[in-house]
């Protein structure tokens, strides 16, 4: 699809007030012609959407946890801009009519309807929100397929994989593929003594040495839980085996994934680590367009390490590919129960290493089910979510 030849894109951005949102906002202004914003939405955080809204024009914006304001409306009018509330106003500019495509930066299960409702629209659809996709694979790999949607990964691993696809046809296929490799950075905790971990604070779990992020996803990969749902969501975008999809630790975060060959050759994607990388990938394919990415410098890189993972030091990492073999809603249940957990450590409630016990604990107190309708995943997802409570409730109790 080319921006240039039939117009410009129309773009709804999901979770434009987070890190993913200031990444996409600052390509899409370097290629104003390419693109025409639609939408842009965030959860409560009025004055920053309505500052991005002055800035960039677009022609309506979700407040998705506000209710209906009518002063809210009028500051957002005075900006050009038409301001709708609630959750379900995420669906409904993700399938509007002049939007081409979305980018689903929403964080967390809370993404899961809008970006759901943009592939079954058969948008062209940019997903970051990986929790959406590890939730509910199946369903959302068919509604893709039926609506014929075209799903282009953002994170940056599978974006990575994406490209050192052989493409046939517009598509990536899995032709000669053996397996693929999924570089992790180790987080901020990678040689952090296994005794100290108990004692960590999330000011310390949030400060990745790599990459600026949001709080969510910057404890996920000081857990290594973010590279667990990361081969849940490869499993579901390349339709590939766990056993086929390697985790190699890899610090310097400068190749950001491999594909291997029947033939042994591996073929790599690299770049500064900058997300703006995948999303002006996405956002231009099959064109190449400027990111604003500073260029790889691999003399001043100097070295690329490689190691494997610890899986004692990151339980969370094997938990995952457990829920994968469990199948079902096992993946919904861990990806629930960890945003439970997660919350409860930045909240200072509860320790950096009970994430994976109350996680493990809620996957095995949670019963499977089938994946393959939406009321069956929020279902697993709620029970998940009162498992985990549960679980964190008990391990305070024993604290106190
Ligand atoms: P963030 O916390 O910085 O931003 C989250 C956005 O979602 C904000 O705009 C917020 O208003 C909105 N939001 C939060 N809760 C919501 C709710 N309940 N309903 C509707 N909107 C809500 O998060 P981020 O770091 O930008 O990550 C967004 C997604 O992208 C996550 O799924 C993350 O795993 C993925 N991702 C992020 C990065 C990164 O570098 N930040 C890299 C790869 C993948
Ligand atoms: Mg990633």
């Amino acid at each position: 699809m080319n921006g240039a030849a039939r117009g410009p894109l129309g773009l709804v951005l999901l979770g434009a007030t987070g890190s993913i949102g200031a990444s996409t906002l600052d390509v899409v202004a370097r290629h104003a012609d390419r693109y025409a914003l639609q939408a842009l939405t965030a959860h409560t955080s009025a004055d920053p959407l309505l500052e991005l809204c002055r800035r960039h024009r677009p022609r309506r914006a979700v407040l998705s946890g506000c209710a209906e304001d009518k002063a809210l409306r009028a500051r957002f009018a005075e900006a050009g801009c038409e301001l709708l509330f609630g959750a379900g106003a995420l669906e409904e500019v993700a399938a509007a009519p002049g939007c081409d495509a979305v980018m689903a930066a929403i964080v967390g299960a809370a993404g899961l309807p809008a970006t759901l409702a943009a592939a079954r629209a058969g948008k062209r659809l940019l997903l970051a929100n990986k929790e959406a996709l590890v939730m509910a694979g199946p369903l959302f790999m068919r509604a893709v397929r039926e609506a014929g949607a075209t799903l282009l990964p953002i994170d940056s691993e599978h974006n990575a994989v994406f490209q050192c696809l052989p493409q046939h046809g517009g598509a990536a296929t899995l032709r000669g593929v053996r397996r693929i490799l999924l570089t992790a950075s180790g987080g901020p905790f990678r040689a952090t003594p296994l005794e100290q971990l108990h004692d960590v604070t999330p000011q310390q779990a949030c400060a990745h040495p790599n990459w600026v992020m949001g709080r969510k996803i910057s404890v996920d990969s000081a857990t290594m839980m973010n590279k667990g749902l990361e081969v849940i969501e490869a499993r579901w975008l390349f339709g590939l085996p766990a056993e086929a999809i390697e985790v190699v630790i890899h610090p310097q975060s400068i190749v950001h994934s491999l594909v291997e060959y029947v033939d042994g050759s591996v073929i790599a994607q690299l770049s500064n680590p900058d997300m703006r990388v995948p999303i002006a990938h996405a956002l231009g394919f099959p064109d190449r367009i400027e990111s604003g990415a500073r260029a790889l410098d691999l003399g001043a890189v100097g070295q690329l390490t490689f190691e494997r993972p610890d899986l004692a030091r990151f339980p969370c990492l094997q938990l995952a590919y457990s829920a994968i073999l469990a199948g079902g809603t096992a993946p919904a249940v861990l990806n629930a129960a960890n945003e439970v957990a997660v919350e409860s450590f930045l909240a200072g409630r509860l320790r950096f290493t009970a994430i994976g016990q109350v996680i493990e604990e809620s996957l095995a107190r949670v019963a499977g089910g089938s994946a393959e309708a939406i009321e069956g995943v929020l279902d697993a997802d709620a029970r998940a979510r009162r498992a985990a409570a549960q679980c964190i409730s008990r391990l305070l109790g024993q604290a106190a």
